[in-house]
């Protein structure tokens, strides 16, 4: 099926959307997104999303064209123009087309591209990944260091998940001065008995909206929060370790760096927390 998309006001075939040659999306990564995933057609921790976006723009100095009322109703749109039941929306604002190639931004006069798609994922609440768990491997954390900003240089990231991928795992925990920082596209966690262990927030990290609402579910059930780094050998000896990101919720880690976390398979706080985050999630979804 040809897919509706946004770009700059219009809702086009993807076969005739267009962004020149000259964005500096294109040319530069410069450019911020947000992913917000759909469960039963409605918006799962849109605030949070918006909210972060609002920040990425604002510490580069851009502006959103579009009203935050307006970016509503585009998400809201894609979502009934291509009958999205479950499944994730993808939002990009770049800095714009600058008419040339050059590393000083444009004057602000030069209005952002705003690009957005959905991605249909039928079975978004039973992965493959939630089920079974994934496996990890450990890698350098080389990539800038504003982490906290959404932006869309992610090669680094990239050539970490080809790293887990032939190395026969799904994913990567970055690994910075001896501690682990994050996934390559998720928050890191450990569970010790009743407690969940995550690095606390700063320019290492993506600070995450499923982490947010997590550790809200989470602090409000029987679970103690511990905000500090750990290692991949402590990760190792945890009774559980697990992911979280916006289109994965909270998916278990079952082996790091070739061994078995727990017993090997999914954890019952990593499952729980999944349902609970769902649930939740569903309830409050718009
Ligand atoms: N860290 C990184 C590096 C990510 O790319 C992502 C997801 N884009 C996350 C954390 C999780 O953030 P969120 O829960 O907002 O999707």
């Amino acid at each position: 099926m040809t897919r509706t998309v946004y770009v700059n006001g219009d809702y086009l075939p993807e076969t005739e959307a267009t962004v020149s040659i000259f964005d500096r999306g294109f040319l530069m990564g410069d450019a911020v997104y947000e992913v917000t995933s759909v469960l039963g057609g409605k918006l799962l921790d849109y605030a949070g999303h918006e909210a972060r976006l609002a920040r990425s723009l604002s510490e580069l100095e851009m502006t959103n064209p579009v009203s935050a009322e307006d970016l509503l109703e585009v998400h809201r749109q894609l979502v009934i123009r291509n009958g999205i039941e479950n499944g994730l929306i993808y939002l990009q604002i770049s800095r714009g087309n600058a008419g040339d190639r050059s590393f000083v931004f444009p004057d602000a006069s030069v209005p952002g591209t705003v690009v957005l798609f959905t991605q249909s994922v039928p079975d978004l609440e039973t992965t493959p990944a939630s089920q079974k768990g994934i496996k990890v491997i450990s890698f350098d954390d080389l990539r800038w260091g504003r982490r906290d900003i959404k932006t869309v240089q992610l090669l680094w990231p990239s050539m970490a998940k080809m790293a887990a991928k032939k190395a026969g795992c799904e994913d990567a925990f970055f690994v910075k001065d001896g501690m682990v920082t994050e996934g390559s596209s998720s928050n890191a966690y450990i569970v010790k008995g009743n407690r969940i262990i995550t690095r606390p927030l700063s320019n290492d990290i993506l600070h995450g909206i499923t982490r947010a609402t997590l550790l809200k579910y989470a602090a409000e059930t029987q679970y103690e929060i511990e905000e500090r780094a750990f290692t991949i050998e402590e990760a190792q000896n945890a009774d559980e370790a697990f992911v979280t990101g916006a289109s994965t919720f909270i998916t278990p880690v079952v082996e790091v760096d070739g061994k078995a976390v727990g017993t090997g398979a999914p954890g019952p706080v990593a499952q729980r927390l999944r349902e609970l985050y769902i649930a939740e999630g569903k309830k409050a979804a718009i």
